[in-house]
């Protein structure tokens, strides 16, 4: 099998065409997983050709919108569409307090409606505020990290070739500086950041790759590499797009 993370959307809550919002596919030997999925994420999915049962786990940073509101679409589906039946389980990892929050985003449907006999669904919970801060899929040890605000968790995971650390939503501070020196690739929440911190953070991790996601404005990114790299960052910056192959 060959292995690829790919950015299936790059948007945030604003509604872009162009920009599905947040998600990541992950597919490597160890484990796979979908990080997110927020608005349009399932018609990406659809979009590669990507059916239920391949997805076996999926791993929500926080609970705003913009990176869950396809949780529903997608179970609905998973349950009902003649084209794609889900038959195999899914796993669903979330920080603390998601498991009541996804039981109570199902009460309006009915949960039966949603979620089917025909498959299962299990909800655990992992992350630094529950003591795990390392948890397991099939093989592959993913670190998931309380990265402020609002309950947010980056994860960090290795493909066979280097580290990967995505930040879901991350405010600009000391959290977030230490977070991206965690791997040698990371893809940001830009959309929350100014040009001037976005050049800080690539001063201070010196090198690699950042690849600026969650994009509120269009990033003039050769001007930020440009000045960063006045300042020692030896590294590349790079503007995420729905469907850019990371690795
Ligand atoms: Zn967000």
């Amino acid at each position: 099998m060959s292995e690829r993370v790919v950015i299936l959307g790059c948007g945030t809550c604003q509604l872009e065409v162009n920009r599905a919002a947040s998600s990541v596919l992950v597919e490597l030997k160890k484990g796979s997983f979908l990080f997110d999925i927020g608005r349009m994420i399932t018609l990406r999915l659809a979009q590669l050709k990507i059916t239920q049962n391949k997805i076996r786990n999926i791993v929500i940073s926080h609970f705003h919108p913009d990176h869950v509101s396809d949780l529903i679409p997608f179970l609905h589906a998973a349950s009902w569409s003649k084209i794609d039946p889900r038959t195999v389980p899914l796993r669903i990892f979330v920080p603390k307090g998601g498991r009541d929050f996804i039981e109570s985003l199902l009460i309006p449907y009915g949960k039966e409606n949603i979620i089917s006999s025909q498959y299962s669904v299990t909800i655990e919970e992992v992350g630094e505020l529950v003591g795990k801060p390392k948890f397991l899929i099939d093989e592959l040890e993913v670190s998931f990290l309380h990265l402020p605000p609002a309950g947010n968790h980056g994860i960090v995971f290795e493909t066979s070739q280097k580290k990967i650390a995505i930040t879901g939503d991350a405010f600009f501070g000391e959290k977030l500086r230490s977070f991206i020196r965690l791997a040698e690739t990371v893809i940001i929440d830009s959309g929350h950041l100014s040009d001037e911190e976005i050049i800080q953070l690539a001063v201070e991790k010196g090198d690699g790759t950042i690849v600026c996601s969650h994009l509120y404005r269009d990033l003039d990114i050769n001007s930020l590499e440009n000045l960063a790299k006045k300042e020692g960052f030896t590294g590349k910056l790079i503007v995420a797009s729905d469907f850019m192959q990371i690795t």
